[in-house]
């Protein structure tokens, strides 16, 4: 079937030029040096510069790289991390993705489209435990039209209970037509998000049939094209790591990054490098598994790499490994997730057949918000900038110098002082004033008597939904 591409559509995504150099780029400390400086400087760094990071092998430059990302995530983002949840409204799918527990031929997975009424039960669950950030995510089914998705996006943002709204709506589904994503943003989406999963083109045809939709690289590839075209201006990209070499992904996210820079004069809003995990019905290659060591390595080279994007970690990963890699520079996390179809009113246990594949961290919201506390993190629910039309937020971040002094630190403590009120245990509740009072206690900008204000509004007066 032939399927409209964007215009001038190219596979930009040379694997021979990639395969050669990871396979040829040597360690050279100096030159490491330089190319760490430069993203320290806040600079965008090349493919080829990338490939010098990933050759380091030497304990004490990885050091080097390690303490860099801690530095460009201090320096540059500060200690903010956003905070959101999945939700999964349905796993019917007409692909067969070698990976993942929803492909069309697992016949014991169990199958489910979730109704309206039991959408809104979700989204009330949801807002219950203090969420205000939502990824959609479904399986590539004809069922699931652009309309179908811009109105669940329409349907979550309608429920309201209590103090709880959700306020961002992002997007995790199968690539559409221009048609399509106009009516996706039209319904107000925030982030659309495509993993591509495999760069690799031999890789990418082992793991996706040829005679499903998913088996056409280039219409993937092309995705996030076409809906920043159509007017989706903040697109995630993505890679499923475990089904090739991750030198080979990471070198081309940053292809992926640079060749939207260039285009668009705007690179992508965010980053996702999931690793693939144990899942219903599927036997996993385990020839490509990334260690836990190389996945550090991967988070920190991706934050110097791509200095002004979004980085995200999700719920796949244990407690301990999200400990750790998160000081590389994440940006947001899910928190108190469930990705089985209803999961978050059907206190059971988790069951693998109705779930996408086993997820490694399933502590509760408080329970995530409250380590974030104790370690000195703000837990943000804010969103705002999209809201007030600040789209590209994380891009505004990084480039102009004070937004996040002026924006994202009150805007943070405000969405947290609500959560403490609205929603958090006792112990949360106290970890966070603490924090709110320590923030405060440092923060220095002009609109420091107005972020008082307001928090005083929210604290006292029951106020919500402040924001600057
Ligand atoms: N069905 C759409 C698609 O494939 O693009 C969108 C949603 S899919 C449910 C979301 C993502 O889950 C996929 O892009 C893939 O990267 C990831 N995924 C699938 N199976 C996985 C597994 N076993 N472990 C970790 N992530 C997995
Ligand atoms: Fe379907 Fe997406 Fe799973 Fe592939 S990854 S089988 S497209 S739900």
């Amino acid at each position: 079937m032939k399927r409209e591409l964007s215009k001038n559509c190219k596979d930009f995504i040379n694997d021979q030029a990639i395969e050669d150099l990871v396979a040829e780029t040597v360690e050279n400390a100096s030159h490491v040096r330089e190319i760490i400086a430069k993203s320290l400087n806040k600079e965008a760094l090349t493919v080829a510069e990338t490939a010098a990071l990933l050759a380091v092998k030497n304990k004490e430059l990885l050091e080097e790289i390690y303490d860099a990302a801690r530095t460009l995530k201090k320096n540059v983002y500060g200690n903010r991390i956003v905070i959101f949840a999945p939700l999964y409204t349905g796993n019917l799918c007409e692909n067969d993705c070698g990976y993942c527990s929803f492909r069309r031929s697992s016949k014991t997975t169990v199958r489910k489209t979730l109704s309206d009424s039991e959408i809104v039960k979700q989204v009330e669950a949801l807002e219950d435990a203090g969420h205000k950030r939502l990824i959609l995510v479904c399986g590539e089914h004809s069922s699931y039209t652009p309309e179908y998705i811009a109105g669940t996006v329409e349907m979550v943002y309608s429920v309201k209970k209590g103090n709880g709204d959700i306020r961002r709506v992002n997007i995790n589904a199968a690539p559409m037509d221009t048609e399509g994503y106009k009516l996706v943003k039209e319904a107000g989406i925030g982030t659309y998000q495509i993993f591509q999963e495999t760069y690799n083109h031999k890789a990418y045809r082992k793991y996706h049939p040829s005679n499903t939709n998913k088996g056409d690289y280039l219409y993937r590839l092309d995705g996030l094209t076409r809906a920043y075209e159509a007017g989706c201006d903040d697109v995630g990209i993505g890679a499923l790591f475990g089904l090739y070499d991750w030198r080979f992904e990471v070198l081309s996210m940053v292809t992926h990054a640079r060749f939207f820079m260039d285009r668009f004069g705007c690179g992508p809003h965010t980053v996702s490098f999931p690793r693939v995990r144990p899942a219903h019905g599927v036997k996993l290659d385990e020839q490509y598994l990334v260690s836990d060591d190389e996945f550090k390595r991967l988070v920190a080279i991706l934050r110097l790499a791509i200095p002004y994007t979004g980085m995200i970690l999700t719920a796949r990963e244990t407690p301990e490994i999200r400990r750790e890699v998160m000081e590389f520079g994440v940006s947001q996390i899910d928190a108190g997730t469930r990705i089985d179809l209803g999961g978050y009113t059907n206190h059971m246990k988790q069951e693998m057949n109705k779930e996408q594949f086993h997820i490694g961290d399933s502590r509760t919201m408080d329970e995530i918000v409250r380590e974030l506390l104790n370690t000195g993190y703000i837990p943000s629910f804010c969103t705002s900038c999209y809201r007030a039309g600040r789209t590209g937020e994380q891009f505004m971040e990084f480039a102009i110098p004070g937004f996040i002094e002026k924006f994202c630190t009150p805007n943070g403590l405000l969405t947290l002082q609500e959560y403490l009120l609205d929603y958090a245990s006792p112990a949360t509740k106290a970890a966070g004033n603490v924090l709110i009072a320590h923030e405060l206690s440092r923060y220095s900008h002009s609109n420091k008597s107005d972020l008082v204000e307001k928090l005083r509004k929210t604290q006292l007066e029951g106020a919500h939904d402040l924001f600057f």
